[in-house]
């Protein structure tokens, strides 16, 4: 054979390797995606099950079913009547609620306590806390938890999306220098809707050294396909949360939900911008 030939017989083989792992590829993103679909409507079909939904989504640390009080705050949340001032105030009560579900999944010890009265066993945090928190909407949650971690190393990212095709983008981030310490490392994101912030904030923090199994994310409305997303990506996170909704919109808002949480908590929704406007 010569030079040409062989040349031309070579173009030709790579080119079909390069088209049969292509087509091997998008079988497996078809596969996969079905994969997903299929997850996510069977949570769907089983909201009320808290049995099945915990064998589908073992990184969720608490009950499915929120309290009559988490009810109560949740629908205050939602209502598009409730002002920025009530907003603000119903995540707080959110947030210490969050606060106690995020303790129930850290380890503790036991310590010797003594009272006016006796000795007595407690029980402490083994480790101390490190707070992320994911701007805008993480920082309307993280007053509430600095309040009851106080020594904790806080550290931010900014990770917007895009209001077009929902993708994240990383924008910034300062990170404390205890983060990957072996501390627990506990996530403030109040709404999972895609899961594609997050999943960049963890992909960056397990880059920094954080163990999967160390990080607990703190929630207040969450929807299946973020929680599929993040249980096929990250299947040793802990994920506490208040409500999981029903499913996303078109837009990729999480359905009943509650809209923007960032621009409700910090009056910037358009209908409250409008209403400021008129005034
Ligand atoms: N972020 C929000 O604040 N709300 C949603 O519904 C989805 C993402």
């Amino acid at each position: 054979m010569n030079r040409p030939t062989a040349y031309k017989c070579m173009f030709a083989l790579l080119c079909s390797i390069a088209m049969v792992s292509n087509i091997q590829a998008k079988t497996l993103d078809v596969k996969q995606e079905s994969q997903f679909n299929e997850r996510v409507k069977k949570i769907q079909a089983n909201r009320n099950n808290e049995k099945v939904l915990s064998e589908l989504l073992p990184i969720v640390h608490c009950s499915f079913k929120p309290s009559k009080y988490e009810q109560i705050l949740i629908a205050q949340l939602r209502d598009t009547q409730t002002s920025t001032e009530r907003f603000r105030l119903v995540s707080e009560k959110v947030g210490e609620l969050l606060v106690n579900k995020v303790i129930e999944c850290m380890p503790t010890t036991t310590v010797e306590v003594e009272t006016p009265l006796t000795l007595c066993q407690g029980q402490a945090l083994s480790s101390k806390v490190e707070l992320v928190s994911v701007m805008r909407s993480g920082d309307a949650l993280l007053d509430t938890f600095i309040k009851h971690f106080p020594d904790a190393g806080v550290s931010k990212f900014l990770v917007q999306r895009d209001e077009n095709t929902a993708e994240a983008q990383f924008k910034y981030m300062k990170i404390s220098p205890e983060l990957a310490s072996g501390n627990q490392v506990v996530i403030t994101e109040p709404m999972i809707a895609t899961g594609g912030s997050l999943e960049m904030v963890l992909s960056i923090l397990k880059e920094k050294g954080v163990k999967e199994e160390n990080i607990i994310v703190a929630s207040v409305c969450v929807a299946p396909e973020g929680l599929v997303r993040l249980s096929q990506k990250f299947p040793k996170i802990k994920v506490v949360m208040t409500s999981l909704d029903e499913r996303l919109n078109e837009r990729k808002y999480i359905v009943p939900g509650l809209g923007d949480f960032g621009d409700r908590f910090f009056g910037t929704a358009e209908h409250q911008v409008a209403k400021l406007e008129t005034r």
